[in-house]
């Protein structure tokens, strides 16, 4: 069954001609209000998730969506296991249908299409080899991408805040500094780091106001609402055109075999020129899962997703999360993050609320396994101070304690989590 494994079915064009009792399932899909016609993904797009055919058990598959990437059943709207269970069907935004199939046993099969190799690879990939003790990461491709875009977009961003006249913080600046830093570590463990952006500058080529037409069209009730349509083009900027084209760099030309994606949490501060500080911090890790209703509904998510989960991306997030957490706790005493509220929008992967499973753009978008870092509160109390102190060499006081600066302590957390991670 090599070729042909999967099938597109347009549903009005060619249901009846096929073996309806085998589809039936399908058409009770098409009864549900959200599964529409819309735009997304061209059917050839959906048509190359075939190639994970045989590559997955629906065992594991099960696991994945139950466990990791899913917060409840509303998958099960646009994904159905066949009645034999041979076959996942997944509907496309056009309402056709893509079958994957799964793989019968553990043995035999054949890993994924991906362009990243799994820590398994790249550990074996070096048997035989004399071990490098200085360069243990030679060979690793990483890529780092520091979050948001800071400079004179950090305020447009909402990724600023400044107290008084003392140095205004801006998030995006510092993911940048810190990733300076952690390159170089990285670069001295024999590693091949690829930034995602090296200035304070976009890398979309869109502006705010290329949106205009499509805020226009998607939210005509802004129309006579300035500010607010002003803002929702903003945010289709910074927030959609520049993380999709993070991916496209990502995933078509730097193939990294782990993408850190770095970013310094913060509690709301209300005006940005009179920041609410607060008793707060605390540091968590991201990785991806914990798609809701609405987000399966969305066809480009929903591919996006299934990419992920065939590419058996988890795994490695997990791992290198886990080996992640105790090197920032030991240098930092950081406790975890407990996310509250009614959004259901995280799935817990550990004890500690230290590692979330959370559908952020980054984490699907970029098909390689992802690291994406929340640590500190910059507008924590003592995180601020930290701050303030900016960038030095060696340590200093900070709060009572000698700590060497928040970038360099954040860089080598990072840096020891993917050393433990690919060190056999
Ligand atoms: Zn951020």
């Amino acid at each position: 069954m090599k070729s042909c494994l999967f099938v597109f079915i347009f549903i009005f064009s060619s249901l009846a001609a096929n073996n309806l009792g085998h589809w039936l399932p399908l058409v009770n899909l098409l009864t549900n209000k959200e599964a529409r016609p819309q735009a997304g993904p061209s059917e050839g797009e959906w048509a190359e998730l075939s190639r994970y055919n045989q590559t997955l058990t629906l065992a594991e598959f099960e696991h994945l969506i139950e466990k990791v990437f899913s917060t409840d059943e509303s998958w099960k709207k646009y994904l159905k296991i066949s009645e034999d269970k041979k076959q996942l069907l997944v509907l496309t935004n056009n309402l056709g249908v893509v079958a994957i199939d799964f793989l019968e046993t553990e043995r035999g099969g054949t890993a994924p299409a991906r362009y990243w190799r799994s820590k398994d690879t790249v550990v074996e990939s070096k048997v035989g080899e004399q071990p490098n003790a200085k360069q243990p990461l030679s060979g690793l491709r990483i890529a780092i991408d520091p979050g948001h875009i800071g400079g004179v977009w950090a305020k447009t961003e909402a990724r600023w805040f400044q107290i008084n006249d003392e140095k205004p913080v801006t998030e995006g600046d510092m993911t940048l500094l810190t990733a300076k830093k952690l390159r170089g570590k990285l670069e001295a463990l024999g590693a091949e780091v690829f930034l995602t952006r090296e200035t304070a500058t976009p890398v979309t080529s869109l502006r705010p106001e290329d949106f205009l037409m499509e805020v226009a069209e998607r939210f005509p009730d802004l129309e006579n609402q300035g500010n607010r349509f002003q803002r929702k083009m903003e945010f289709w900027f910074y927030r959609k055109a520049e993380i999709k084209d993070r991916g496209v760099l990502i995933n078509q030309t730097i193939k990294p075999d782990l993408t850190v994606c770095l970013h310094y949490n913060a509690s709301a501060w209300g005006n940005p020129k009179r920041p609410v500080l607060v008793n707060k911090s605390h540091f968590h890790l991201l990785i991806t899962g914990a798609a809701m209703p609405k987000e399966w509904g969305d066809g480009e998510q929903r591919l996006a997703l299934l990419h992920k989960l065939f590419q058996r991306a988890h795994k490695e997030e997990l791992q290198l999360a886990k080996v992640t957490v105790p090197a920032f706790t030991k240098r930092t005493r950081l406790s975890g993050y407990v996310y509250r509220g009614a959004l259901g929008n995280v799935n817990a992967m550990d004890r500690n609320a230290f590692i979330w499973a959370r559908n952020l753009a980054a984490l699907r978008m970029y098909q390689c396994p992802v690291l994406f870092c929340e640590p500190y509160v910059m507008n924590g109390k003592a995180d601020y101070v930290h701050i303030q102190a900016g960038d030095y060499t060696g340590k200093r006081l900070i709060n009572g304690e000698l700590r060497p600066s928040i970038y360099e302590e954040y860089a080598a957390a990072v840096t020891e989590g993917i050393e433990r991670h690919f060190t056999p």
